[in-house]
């Protein structure tokens, strides 16, 4: 489907990465992003994916992650079991003393940081554990992945996080003339 779209989002007029602009954006535009999902859901997948994949590289050409760190300042990735043992090695301890020392269950039972921001995140917004960060850390915001269809409610909370879902959708809007 190429309904042609508009490379100058809308968003890009506002402060596109303040966290604030992001939640009150969110707002106004819940029920349009709802509407979105609703029938983004009665596609096919594949076409789904045909459709978001080239919006989520056309974000991330007008988007600096080190300019916008919204994902590791407020939001905590789901950290596995693999994670956990990754990290530890990294800091040669055991993977009881890293969960001890970082993690907490979440009401999922998932492990999670104890706080927001993370704790290796620098102030710089540079990873000090970047090539070992956790995996749901390096597939976020999930814009890319196969069968985006099944995070479109996830995706539509990230709306209020991060700024290249913002741009996808809005984009997806225009491609979709909604
Ligand atoms: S581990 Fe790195 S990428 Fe993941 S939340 Fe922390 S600072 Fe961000
Ligand atoms: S992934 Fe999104 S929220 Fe995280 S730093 Fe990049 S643009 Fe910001």
């Amino acid at each position: 489907m190429a309904l042609g779209h508009s490379s100058q989002s809308i968003f890009t007029l506002l402060k596109k990465y303040d966290i604030k602009v992001l939640r009150d954006k969110a707002k106004v535009e819940r029920k349009s992003n709802k509407k979105l999902v609703a029938r983004l859901k009665k596609m096919k997948p594949k076409e789904v994916d045909l459709l978001v994949h080239p919006l989520h590289d056309e974000a991330f050409e007008k988007i600096d992650c080190l300019e916008c760190a919204n994902c590791c300042s407020n939001i905590s990735p789901i950290i596995t079991d693999r994670d956990i043992e990754r990290l530890a090695k990294y800091f040669r301890i055991k993977p009881a003393d890293f969960v001890e020392k970082y993690l907490h269950l979440d009401h999922e039972n998932d492990y999670v940081f104890n706080n927001t921001p993370c704790p290796f995140l620098g102030e710089d917004n540079y990873c000090s554990v970047y090539d070992l960060r956790p995996k749901a850390c390096a597939e976020y915001p999930h814009t890319d992945r196969v069968k985006f269809q099944q995070i479109l409610d996830l995706s539509h909370k990230n709306t209020s996080v991060c700024p290249a879902v913002v741009d996808v959708f809005e984009n997806l809007k225009i491609e979709l003339g909604m």
